[in-house]
């Protein structure tokens, strides 16, 4: 069986409405597995590059990873978006395609990590690629996501808060 990623409604919306921006921005969609299901619990952006290329902020992957330590069950989808700014400047099968790059760098991650699920968000379409042909599912509702949602999103902060990061207002003005 191939994996079911279990997406709600909610969180679609808001990759939906990241590719309405000119910038491309990328991420990681977080989920325990429950056999073949993948529920996503929370987003977190990673990266905001420009039409045509996007890199993560190593300040944001770094709070990724202390999750990821710190609880040890949950796994990733990583995501990046093709915009309307995409498009517009690089034509129409960036809305319907990965492209030449992403399907190189899906093949190295996978290298690395056979689990390895990527996401393509466009205006059009939500596209997956992994060893399995993952499905994806999208629903209204899913079992425990507030609560789930509200711990993964409230742990990622305290994380970054702990590593001081996102906390660029404060630089210069700190004292310690
Ligand atoms: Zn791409």
């Amino acid at each position: 069986m191939p994996r079911k990623i279990i997406l709600p409604r909610e969180l679609e919306g808001r990759l939906k409405g990241l590719t309405s921006l000119k910038e491309e921005s990328n991420g990681i969609l977080l989920y325990r597995k429950r056999g073949d299901l993948c529920p996503i619990e929370a987003i977190y952006i990673t990266g905001v590059g420009s039409p045509g290329h996007v890199q993560a902020d190593p300040e944001k992957m770094e709070v990724a990873n202390q999750f990821f330590q710190n609880y040890p069950d949950y796994r990733l989808v990583k995501f990046h978006t093709h915009t309307k700014g995409t498009v517009a400047q690089y034509g129409e099968r960036y809305a319907t395609k990965f492209s030449e790059g992403d399907i190189e760098g899906v093949k190295e991650q996978l290298r690395q990590d056979p689990e390895f699920i990527s996401m393509l968000v466009t205006p059009e379409k939500t596209l997956l690629s992994g060893i399995d042909n993952p499905q994806l599912d999208i629903v209204e509702r899913s079992e425990d996501y507030e609560k789930n949602h509200e711990f993964v999103e409230t742990e990622l902060k305290d994380i970054a808060d702990d590593l001081e990061i996102g906390h660029e207002r404060f630089k210069g003005t700190r004292l310690s």
